[in-house]
C-alpha cells in the first residue's frame, strides 16, 4: 500500500479516535524513523516517550526472536522464567519488591487504584488537575482533563481533584475516606507541569502521616527518561505503588505495578488478573530494554543532552516573545508557547523532525534517549527556522 491508500484504509476500517499526522511508518532503527515512501524523520517524539532505547535496538530484537522461537504465550496459572527475571531487575531498580504485570499504562494505574483500595479498605482517590492516567474508566476518572471522561458519563465515583502542587489543597482533600493519592511527577499530557520544589518530600511526609497509599504515575517518567531510571528517585520519597509502561518493553505493549511487600498483602488469588499480562515475549524485550537502558547508561545519556537541549531551548526563548516556558527533566522538555503549537508540529515534519504538542500549547520532545548532540544540533536549527517565520 501507499500512504493515501493506508489512509483511505484507516477512514474506511479503524474508529476515528486519533487527530492522525498523514504520514505512514514503516520501520525504524536507532532515533530515526522512515515513512513508507522511504522519508527519513528524525525522532523527538519516540512514540510517547516509548522506545527509549531507540528502534530495533539489537538486544531488543534478538530477545524478542529468540523468545518467540520458543514460547510466545503461556496462561498466568503457570510460571515462566523471562518474567521471573524482569520481576527481579524492576525491584532491584525500583526497592519495591512486588511486581503486578499487565499490558498498558492504564491496566497499571487501574491495578494500583484497585490494590489501593483492596489494601485500606477505604474508597477515594484524590488525583490532580491537568493529570493524565489512562483511558479506562477508572483511570479516565482519576485523570483531571474534562474533555477525556465528561463525555463518558456516570463515572465511577471515589475520585476528587486538586491543584497540582499544591499542597495546602491537597491536605484539605484528604481525609479519613482517602485510600491513595495518585500522581505523576511531571504531568506528561497535562503539558510537562513541574511541581514546586519539596513538594514531593512533603506529600510523601503527609500521605504516610495519614496513613494514605502515594502512587507514582511514572508511565511516562519511568525507565530513563528524565534522566533517572525513576523520576521520583530525584527526591528523597518512598512511594507505596509505582505504575510503569511505555519504556518498559522497549516498545513492545507491558504495564507494570509495583508495591511493597507489605501492600501487596491486598491481593490474593482471584482478586485481579490479565490474561497477557507478564507473557514471556513481553517480559523476554523488557528484560533486554532495562538491560540496556542500564549497561548503556541511557538515564545519564538522558540527563546530559538533555540539558544541552534545554539551554539551546532557553537560548531560543530569549530570541522569540511567544516563548513563554521551557520546562522538563532529562529528555523529557516542553517549550510552552501563548498560542497553539500544532501548526509548528506539522512545519517540523515536513522538515523531517518529530515532535508534538500536548495540552495544546506545549510541544513535547521526548527522543529515544540515546540521542547526542548533534542530534539536536541537527533539529535545533530546523525548529528556529520554523519559529522565525512564526514572528
Ligand atoms: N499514565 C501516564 C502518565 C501517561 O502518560 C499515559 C499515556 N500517555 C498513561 C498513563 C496511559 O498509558 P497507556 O496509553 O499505555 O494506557
Amino acid at each position: 500500500m501507499n500512504t493515501d491508500e493506508i489512509i483511505d484504509t484507516y477512514d474506511k476500517h479503524i474508529m476515528h479516535t486519533y487527530g492522525r499526522q498523514p504520514i505512514a511508518l514503516d520501520h525504524g532503527h536507532g532515533q530515526f524513523v522512515y515513512d513508507i515512501d522511504g522519508n527519513e524523520y528524525l525522532d523527538f517524539f519516540a512514540g510517547i516517550a516509548v522506545n527509549n532505547v531507540g528502534q530495533t535496538d539489537d538486544k531488543v530484537v534478538n530477545a524478542i526472536k529468540t523468545q518467540a522461537e520458543k514460547m510466545i504465550h503461556c496462561s498466568n496459572i503457570y510460571y515462566n522464567e523471562p518474567a521471573a527475571i524482569l520481576s527481579k531487575k524492576i525491584a532491584e531498580f525500583s526497592g519495591l519488591d512486588k511486581v503486578f504485570f499487565s499490558n498498558s499504562g492504564a491496566e497499571a494505574n487501574e491495578a494500583a487504584i484497585k490494590l489501593a483500595r483492596k489494601y485500606t479498605g477505604k474508597g477515594d482517590i484524590v488525583a490532580t488537575y491537568n493529570s493524565f492516567h489512562g483511558r479506562t474508566m477508572l483511570t479516565v476518572t482519576a485523570t483531571g482533563q474534562d474533555q477525556y471522561k465528561l463525555p463518558f458519563k456516570p463515572l465511577p465515583p471515589g475520585f476528587k481533584h486538586v491543584n497540582f502542587g499544591d499542597m495546602d489543597a491537597m491536605k484539605g482533600a484528604i481525609d479519613d475516606n482517602t485510600a491513595a493519592v495518585l500522581i505523576e511527577i511531571i504531568q506528561g499530557e497535562g503539558g510537562l507541569n513541574m511541581a514546586p520544589e519539596g513538594y514531593f518530600e512533603e506529600l510523601d511526609a503527609y500521605c504516610k502521616e495519614k496513613d494514605v497509599l502515594l502512587i507514582i504515575d511514572e508511565v511516562q517518567t519511568g525507565l530513563g527518561r528524565t534522566g533517572k531510571i525513576l523520576a521520583s528517585q530525584y527526591f528523597d520519597i518512598k512511594p507505596d505503588i509505582i505504575s510503569l509502561a511505555k519504556g518498559l518493553g522497549g516498545g513492545v505493549p507491558i504495564g507494570a505495578t509495583l508495591t511493597s511487600n507489605k501492600v501487596s498483602e491486598g491481593f490474593v488469588p482471584g482478586d485481579h488478573g490479565s490474561t497477557f499480562g507478564g507473557n514471556p515475549l513481553s517480559c523476554a524485550a523488557a528484560n533486554a530494554a532495562v538491560d540496556e537502558i542500564i549497561e548503556k547508561k541511557l538515564s545519564e545519556n538522558a540527563e546530559e543532552v538533555g540539558k544541552y537541549l534545554k539551554n539551546k531551548f532557553l537560548e531560543l526563548k530569549s530570541k522569540y516573545d511567544f516563548i513563554t516556558d521551557v520546562r522538563g527533566l532529562g529528555l523529557l522538555i516542553g517549550i510552552e508557547l501563548n498560542m497553539p503549537g500544532g501548526e509548528i508540529v506539522d512545519e517540523m515534519r515536513k522538515r523531517r523532525v518529530l515532535i508534538n504538542c500536548t495540552a495544546g500549547n506545549v510541544l513535547r520532545f521526548a527522543p529515544p534517549l540515546l540521542i547526542s548532540k548533534s542530534d539536536v544540533d541537527k533539529m535545533i536549527p530546523l525548529l528556529d527556522e520554523v519559529f522565525s517565520n512564526i514572528n
